[in-house]
């Protein structure tokens, strides 16, 4: 992994992971410290009891949160994720808080937080069975925080921890840097900005980092008028930094021997006019108007339509719905009816060289969309449907890769590694390729788009409807959506969001009018001798091929009987071509790249390809092949999200959290250039294709 590799330490955005001391402190007890700046991630005796009292307390938390209105999103951002300590004591306060007062079922808590070198997860663990046994009120966050924390790679990873209505941004890389890449930009239709500040960084005197100029500029960009922030330190660069950037400090009494701690709030925002409201705050006054400020600048609304029930859609209606948003969903026919429907999507990123990895969206989008499938699984035996993800893991045979086993080698093994050439052979049963050159993803798995259509259209919030859109109409207030059918129907709704892939064009001509590509997909149950020397896992290689085994309702999409098992190919290539009927000669273009890749399937995937199963469906690509997220030019209410290749179930669901937080006037868990790469406006998009 990355430290393995000096070549890496020229990059600031290559992460080096913490790396964990133990020493007794005062009190006889064994706490991490850090070898990197020599100093305690907390004290062992009451490390709870401080991080409740500067941070929590001295935020105003509990009031603070309890006064949200439904829908309303309070926004927490840290700087030193450490060991998730603060985390953990906020997110046990506010399930307290929202099991305590109904009106907060639909309120919601953003918690960013950045670290520079996170602590691999044998430490987490071993450090946080520390409080499972000395806080067990914490045991259950514990226990979900280890499950989803992130392999130790730069860049943004979104936790979504959507039964508690909690999001957790994890930036890992310097706290300055990651800061710097947050959007509040004004094109949105509302500003997004942090309510509260956890200043947690090692003492000033060996991190200063994490106490300099750039993070204090950062601050008052970020901040509204009436942000809080809070920290144990009042070292002169603190008190100087804060003052200097806006913000109106007071020294109170600090936590337990600690004669005094720092709180601040915000008076003098970048890019808010403060002169519309007495700015003369008293920090121990309520801060009341902080939440009517809330109230009048972050856009809350009630109804969003979204057209098109492709994967696009689908995940766009799931992030607006756990926001409290209701959804409209219409398609001309039905859900998955189009390219997003086949029988099974292998989830398995296109890699970068690690220092590209943060700004990187098939790596960002790959890792979000492994957490929410793995969590949709459970929800999946919850409402009797087959698992969204299937954990395979799969190997690229690198024929067609940016990357090579050097590069493959700066990743978190967790994440991606070369398998040893007997390894790769024993996995995959192949007997003659040659595997010496591997890349053997194992968290990658196997998509079943039917069983995740089944998790998100149970939302009590997502109604689905069959509706051919012909008619689009936006007003000041609202927009008109009119539909060719018997009925006339007519939906008014707040907003919409246009993921009618290659058809979206058609329905708003600002929407760029992409390149159309035919993909064909490929399956037939192979006769049990074929099917003991076929691969195992999944491999990659210029196409893709895959066991599965056919689940009860997959047979609502594509040819197949449940219980059997299928041999998938794909995927043919076709520009230009929006026909959707399956042609034998595209069974023939899968089954050659298969043999082209490994030559002793020759023998065995049978040259009769006239029982073959398929379904053909047409991809959307732009010029720069990035997908198109955002909101129209001149628009105040159209939205689109399409374009994502044919790499939507990787795509959609970040971009869709992308798309949802800009709709709402969050914080966005992509940076502000790659928003401006996928901006529906961007420059690229000016030219149509000839
Ligand atoms: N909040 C943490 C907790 O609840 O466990 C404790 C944070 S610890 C006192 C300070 C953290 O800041 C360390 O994890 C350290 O690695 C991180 N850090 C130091 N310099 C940084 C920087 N420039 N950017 C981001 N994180 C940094």
């Amino acid at each position: 992994m990355s430290i393995a590799n000096p070549q890496n330490a020229k990059f600031s955005n290559v992460i080096t992971p913490a790396k964990i001391d133990w020493q007794m402190d005062d009190t006889g007890n064994m706490v991490p410290v850090s070898d990197e700046f020599g100093d305690v991630y907390f004290s062992h005796a009451d490390g709870l009891a401080e991080t409740r009292h500067v941070f929590l307390a001295h935020n105003q938390l509990s009031e603070r949160l309890t006064r949200l209105a439904p829908k309303q999103c309070f926004t927490i951002a840290e700087l030193g994720f450490g060991t998730g300590l603060n985390l953990l004591a906020t997110w046990q306060l506010w399930r307290q808080l929202r099991d305590t007062h109904s009106h907060l079922a639909d309120a919601r808590l953003h918690f960013i937080t950045t670290e520079k070198f996170p602590i691999p997860y044998a430490d987490l663990t071993h450090i946080l069975a520390l409080w499972r046994q000395r806080a067990p009120e914490l045991s259950r966050f514990i226990e979900l925080l280890l499950a989803a924390y992130p392999p130790l790679i730069a860049g943004c990873h979104r936790l979504s921890f959507s039964y508690d209505n909690l999001t957790v941004d994890m930036w890992f890389g310097d706290a300055a840097d990651s800061l710097s890449k947050l959007a509040v930009s004004h094109q949105y239709s509302s500003v997004p900005h942090i309510d509260a500040w956890f200043l947690d960084g090692f003492a000033p005197s060996c991190n200063s980092t994490l106490w300099a100029d750039s993070i204090f500029a950062q601050m008052q960009r970020l901040s509204g008028p009436r942000t809080t922030a809070a920290t144990y330190s009042c070292a002169g660069i603190v008190k100087r930094g804060l003052k200097e950037h806006g913000f109106q400090i007071k020294k109170v009494k600090g936590f337990g021997r600690k004669r005094e701690m720092l709180t601040a709030v915000m008076i003098d925002a970048d890019g808010f006019d403060a002169s519309h409201d007495n700015v003369n705050v008293n920090i121990d006054q309520d801060i009341d108007r902080d939440d009517k400020y809330q109230k009048t600048t972050r856009t809350i609304f009630d109804h969003t339509v979204v057209i098109g029930a492709g994967v696009s859609g689908l995940l766009t209606a799931w992030s607006l719905a756990n926001r409290g948003i209701t959804v409209t969903l219409l398609d001309k026919s039905a859900p998955l009816a189009g390219a997003s429907g086949n029988p099974r999507a292998l989830l398995a990123p296109k890699m970068t060289p690690i220092h590209h990895v943060d700004e990187h969206l098939h790596t960002i989008g790959y890792l979000y969309s492994n957490r929410l499938y793995r969590d949709f699984n459970q929800k999946a035996s919850q409402i009797d449907t087959a698992p969204v993800l299937e954990p395979t893991g799969a190997l690229d045979l690198l024929i067609k890769s940016n990357v090579g086993t050097e590069q493959i080698a700066d990743y978190p093994n967790e994440m991606a590694t070369t398998l040893p050439a007997k390894q790769a052979q024993d996995l995959t049963t192949l007997k003659n390729q040659n595997l010496l050159d591997n890349l053997y993803l194992p968290e990658s798995g196997l998509v079943n788009p039917q069983a995740l259509k089944n998790i998100i259209l149970t939302h009590p919030l997502i109604r689905f409807q069959q509706l051919e859109v012909n008619k689009i109409t936006e007003t000041e207030q609202q927009v008109r959506i009119e539909g060719i059918d018997k009925n006339h129907d007519t939906i008014t709704a707040d907003n919409i969001v246009i993921c009618a892939a290659f058809e979206s064009h058609q329905l708003d001509e600002r929407i760029f009018d992409c390149r159309k590509i035919r993909g064909q997909l490929s399956w037939f149950i192979p006769t049990v001798e074929q099917m003991a020397n076929l691969p195992k896992i999944p491999l990659k290689y210029n196409g893709y091929c895959a066991l599965f085994n056919a689940q009860t309702g997959d047979s609502e999409l594509n040819t197949v009987i449940a219980g059997e098992p299928y041999l998938l190919l794909g995927a043919s290539f076709i520009r230009n071509d929006t026909d959707t009927n399956v042609r034998d000669e595209e069974h023939q273009i899968s089954r050659d790249k298969l043999i082209t890749a490994i030559p002793e399937m020759a023998s065995i995937v049978p040259v009769d390809t006239s029982k073959w199963q398929g379904r053909a469906g047409i991809r959307t690509q732009t010029p720069d092949y990035h997908p198109i997220v955002g909101q129209l030019a001149h628009s105040q209410r159209i939205w689109t999200m399409s374009a994502m290749g044919a790499k939507g179930y990787a795509l959609a669901p970040i971009c869709a959290e992308a798309l949802a937080d800009m709709m709402l006037g969050s914080f966005a868990p992509l940076s502000e250039a790659m928003l401006a790469r996928l901006s529906p406006n961007r420059t690229r998009l000016q030219t149509p294709l000839v």
